[in-house]
């Protein structure tokens, strides 16, 4: 068995964080950071996976739900391997506390069948209600508005999910950083019914990760987002955001091996003075000729909101030469929006260079996805 599949969601290395730092400025409306892990020699992976982290709620968060639950959290469970640890462990490391689901609250209201509130909100009738219900709101939202449903900790098992992993784009690549797996996370933060919240694994990598701590990790392989084979070839990697990351591992990865073939990058954000993430390595690499183009579209420094499509859009015909030329295409990000209007503006590229119809685009763009030119790896 390799190293990588030694350890697993289940069986995490604890991996010690090495480096924590902001990547945005002050001022700015987001938080991204960057994340170095030393890992156990032998370790490895490859530019395009991933690195899994299981995060632990916050003290806070714990504290609040024993209070409205009413329990000490020295009470003794038995966890999802039927292991006996105290309440107060569970919920800090197996439950999720953090994120209200429908599952949840459609058992929570199977532990209090007259409870008119909870009727409202369960059963398949009553979806897009509770849909609505839990969006913005955790565990102790529900626990406040119906108090005393639990009356034993171990029924929290049956009601909430396991904690499960979040996974992040790895950022570096191994043959530049042996030992270290280095990623880029947006820390999630939010407001919402009265309440500030943050995002378990991001708001646990954001605050609760000094260097020096350790984090239960696993790296998960992604084989449906490859550099290509032959090093000769074009790339182009559009990756706003903390899509940026593959694409610096990628670009690591073609600087250590020393490939020939050009590369492309697209990246956006809101304000170059606050958020150009990794602005001094990219431009470096663009003065080192590692970056042939290197496109950036701020959506605020203007009037007019600016977005990577838009540049796109502005260089349709080299980007269709590159596509000629075999380039592959990579999409990493925001897969709401973003995503979609890229793969639009990819489409308009091919049919304007190509003098073609819109279908005539689809059908180009289809063989590229089966030629495994076209990868995406949207989140
Ligand atoms: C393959 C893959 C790669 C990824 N790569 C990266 C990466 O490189 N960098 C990165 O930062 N992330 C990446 N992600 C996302 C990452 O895995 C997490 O989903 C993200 O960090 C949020 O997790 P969290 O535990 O902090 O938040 P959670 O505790 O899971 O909370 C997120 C939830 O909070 C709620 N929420 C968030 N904002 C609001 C709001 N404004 N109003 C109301 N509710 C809100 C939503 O219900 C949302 O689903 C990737 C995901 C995948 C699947």
């Amino acid at each position: 068995m390799s190293e990588t599949a030694k350890y697993t969601r289940n069986n995490p290395y604890q991996a010690t964080v090495t480096v924590n730092e902001l990547l945005t400025a002050e001022g700015s409306e987001k938080e991204t950071r960057h994340i170095e892990l030393a890992l156990e020699e032998g370790m490895h992976y490859t530019p395009g996976d991933a690195v899994g982290i299981l995060p632990t709620n916050r003290d806070e968060a714990v504290e609040e739900v024993l209070k409205a639950l009413g329990f000490t959290g020295d009470e003794r469970v038995l966890d999802h391997y039927k292991v006996e640890i105290s309440f107060l462990e569970a919920l800090r490391s197996r439950l999720t506390i953090g994120v209200l689901t429908r599952g949840a609250i459609n058992q929570y209201a199977k532990l209090a069948p007259t409870v008119e509130g909870l009727k409202h909100l369960s059963g398949l009738d009553n979806k897009a209600r509770a849909e609505e219900y839990c969006y913005g709101r955790e565990f102790i939202d529900l626990a406040t508005e119906f108090p005393g449903v639990i009356t034993d900790p171990q029924q929290m098992f049956q009601v909430v999910g396991r904690l499960v992993p979040r996974m992040y784009s790895i950022a570096s690549s191994i043959a530049l950083h042996p030992g270290a797996v280095q990623t880029t996370v947006r820390v999630v933060r939010y407001d919402s019914h009265s309440r500030t919240r943050q995002g378990v694994a991001s708001g646990h990598l954001g605050e609760r990760a000094p260097v020096g701590a350790t984090m239960p990790i696993f790296l998960h392989g992604n084989n449906n987002f490859r550099l290509p084979e032959n090093p000769d070839t074009p790339v182009i990697m559009v990756g706003p955001g903390t899509g940026i990351a593959p694409f610096r591992s990628f670009l690591e990865e073609r600087k250590a091996t020393g490939a020939k073939g050009q590369n492309w990058l697209f990246f956006g954000e809101q304000r170059k003075a606050l958020d150009f993430l990794y602005q001094d390595e990219l431009e470096g690499m663009v003065k080192d000729g590692i970056l042939t183009h290197l496109d950036t579209a701020f959506s605020r420094d203007q009037q007019k909101k600016v977005y990577v499509q838009d540049r796109m859009q502005e260089k349709s015909a080299e980007l269709f030469e590159w596509l000629e030329r075999g380039a592959h295409f990579y999409v990493c990000g925001d897969a709401s929006r973003m995503a979609k209007d890229v793969h639009t503006a990819l489409l308009d590229a091919i049919a304007k260079g190509s003098n073609g119809t819109l279908e005539h685009a689809e059908a180009y763009l289809n063989q590229m996805k089966k030629d495994k030119r076209y990868q995406l790896d949207v989140y």
